[in-house]
């Protein structure tokens, strides 16, 4: 099981969760002093010192659930990037870091309501393009909205989503998708096989992506109106459980990450109805944005 570890920039303290204390070596009075090499799925960074509590429980929740579903030894990867390369407040970059390094920041977006979130990722692995270095913003002006209507845990999952491989930058390139801007799907072996299981009543093209935004296969959520009230669509709204579906965990499967399926929420392909009334309260349409295309890095030779 791997530990999770939280740090916080900024505020001259580490936090270090572990999932499991018999694996985690820098737990108890005997820790070391200084942030411990990085053996985690992920590792979280907060930009700002000014992260709400709220942010960092949900945080801290997306971090542990992400990292029970998902596991894989990416590597050692020496970055050293400037500071902004990533994000405008994200800070210079100059270690060998193992797996997913994110960063995560509060700040102004666009007031409230509009876009919630978004998420870039900025370097992968040459080894399997899978993200090594991401970015998640928030948008502070939404986040007591967010949490007095109890979606801000899904859209932090969601995000972070994204942040671990669930953007074009990895399927894309590997030719796990097709279709046009009007029918774009995924056709990830494991994916379809999941969705089979749990969406048989649909006859088009599997596994459907979103087609609302002509994007193509580059809009990384699943299509709204085939898969209703799941995790990876672009929208959330009231009343929505924003479930952990099989099927995304079947695509997280396919583009390289070992997956523990028990982790998934229980979930049927049920479409929203023609005339079901969305209220949306965030759009997460668009919400996977890039300052610059993402670097490629090597992995450090393993000895
Ligand atoms: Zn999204």
């Amino acid at each position: 099981m791997p530990i999770i570890e939280l740090v916080t920039l900024n505020r001259g303290r580490l936090g270090v969760l572990c999932a499991s204390a018999s694996l985690c070596l820098a737990c108890g009075s005997d820790a070391p002093t200084g942030p411990p090499p990085s053996t985690s799925q992920i590792e979280v960074r907060y930009t700002s010192a000014d992260i709400p509590p709220a942010v960092e429980s949900a945080v801290a929740i997306a971090v542990s659930r992400w990292s029970r579903a998902l596991s894989k030894n990416l590597g050692d990867f020496p970055l050293n990037l400037p500071a902004g390369t990533c994000a405008a407040e994200v800070p210079q970059i100059n270690e060998t870091h193992h797996n997913l390094l994110l960063f995560v920041s509060v700040l102004p977006i666009d007031g409230l309501g509009g876009a919630l979130a978004f998420t870039g990722v900025c370097g992968l692995s040459t080894r399997d393009t899978l993200p090594i270095l991401s970015n998640i913003r928030l948008d502070r002006a939404d986040l007591d909205s967010m949490n007095a209507r109890g979606t801000l845990q899904g859209v932090i999952m969601h995000e972070m989503g994204h942040a671990l491989g669930f953007e074009p930058g990895t399927y894309v390139l590997r030719g796990l998708s097709g279709g046009g801007a009007s029918d774009p799907f995924f056709d990830g072996v494991t994916a379809r096989s999941e969705f089979a299981k749990h969406g048989s009543w649909y006859t088009g093209v599997a596994v459907p992506l979103e087609n609302s935004t002509s994007q193509g296969p580059r809009d990384p959520h699943w299509r709204l109106s085939v898969f209703g009230d799941e995790l990876m669509v672009s929208i959330v709204s009231r009343g929505f459980k924003s479930p952990l579906s099989s099927i995304t965990l079947g695509f997280f499967k396919d583009i390289g990450y070992d997956v523990d399926f028990s982790v998934a929420d229980p979930y049927e392909v049920t479409p929203l109805f023609p005339n079901t009334r969305i209220l949306p309260e965030g759009n997460l349409q668009h919400d996977v944005v890039t300052l610059a295309p993402p670097k490629f890095v090597s992995p450090i030779a393993a000895h």
